[in-house]
């Protein structure tokens, strides 16, 4: 289990863990009706603490929320608001060391039935471990058994918590069939990305990933890896992606907020290439961790430093 820190946001102040409870008759307890997502903070090389796109992070929430239609969020909360929010919550929580942030939106309403408009909605925020949820010397993925939701279902492009039941049922049914991860594929077996991050593969040089028609995750890393092959030349295609191009690739890896750049080196008992760590992955794992850091000077303002 993660080591969470002592201090939480809850509504519109700090609080300790016990007092940031949401109650049993919430729409977020009934219905898994919240939003949320997961941003990096980051000791960088000049020893300071910095947020990843924070300002992305922010923006995908209030898409996430809008989608939902949980139209409460953006009447109340600015980046500004929510910038100074998580500033306060890294400093009372005295972060020396890579840390995870978990903001959500809650639908903090008392039993109002299904539905999500008009309603209190509840920031949440908390800091815990930096522990990948992928190894990241080698992953090896399952196709899952389970579909990916559709978009006309519940949409992907939103992170909304009750929609993690799909990727909770894939990624435990890889655990239990001896897989670090699942391959999401959708209702026409098309690759969507993994149960909590995206997928990439390089195939004779190019990088291909699903595009975002292909009921995923708008992944900040997605973007971020998308902008570094850019700038290294290498050719980019988001498209749709045949589970069997992931067989016969050079290299695969899964990227996300919780999975940094994974190198996958297995894929359904079929080794990718020779089984070791590619050398795009390798360039493109190199240069994300210089990015988080503060490493690569030219690229500071997609930090916020805390
Ligand atoms: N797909 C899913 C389903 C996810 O939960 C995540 C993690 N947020 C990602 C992809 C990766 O997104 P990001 O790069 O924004 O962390």
């Amino acid at each position: 289990m993660a080591h969470v820190y002592p201090k939480f946001f809850f509504e519109d102040h700090l609080t300790d863990a016990e007092h940031a409870s949401l109650v049993v008759t919430s729409s977020a307890v009934l219905y898994g009706l919240s939003v949320y997502t997961v941003f990096p903070v980051c000791v960088t090389v000049d020893d300071k603490l910095a947020a990843f796109r924070l300002q992305d992070h922010f923006k995908r929430l209030l898409d996430s929320a809008k989608i939902i239609g949980m139209d409460d969020f953006e009447k109340h909360w600015t980046y500004s608001r929510f910038e100074s929010a998580v500033k306060e919550l890294v400093s009372q929580n005295h972060v020396t060391e890579d840390v995870f942030i978990r903001a959500s939106v809650h639908v903090n309403e008392h039993v109002p039935g299904t539905r999500s408009r008009g309603l209190k909605n509840t920031l949440s925020m908390f800091i815990y471990d930096a522990t990948p949820i992928v190894p990241q010397n080698g992953a090896r993925l399952k196709t899952s058994v389970w579909r990916r939701i559709p978009d006309y279902a519940i949409p992907s492009r939103a992170k909304v918590n009750g929609a993690y039941v799909n990727s909770v049922l894939a990624k435990q049914d890889a655990i239990d069939s001896g897989y670090d991860d699942c391959i999401f594929l959708d209702g026409q077996g098309h690759v969507c990305e993994l149960s909590a991050a995206n997928i990439f593969l390089v195939r004779n040089a190019e990088l291909i990933t699903p595009d975002n028609s292909s009921d995923l995750l708008e992944g900040i890393n997605r973007k971020t890896v998308l902008e570094i092959a850019k700038e290294l030349g290498i050719p980019i295609r988001e498209t749709t992606v045949d589970l069997t191009e992931l067989y016969i690739a050079d290299e695969v890896f899964a990227c996300g907020t919780s999975a940094y750049i994974a190198p996958v080196i297995e894929v359904d008992a079929r080794v990718i290439a020779n089984g070791k760590i590619g050398p795009i992955t390798s360039k493109i794992k190199d240069l994300h961790h210089q990015l988080l850091h503060g490493v690569n000077i030219n690229k500071v303002d997609l930090l916020t430093y805390l």
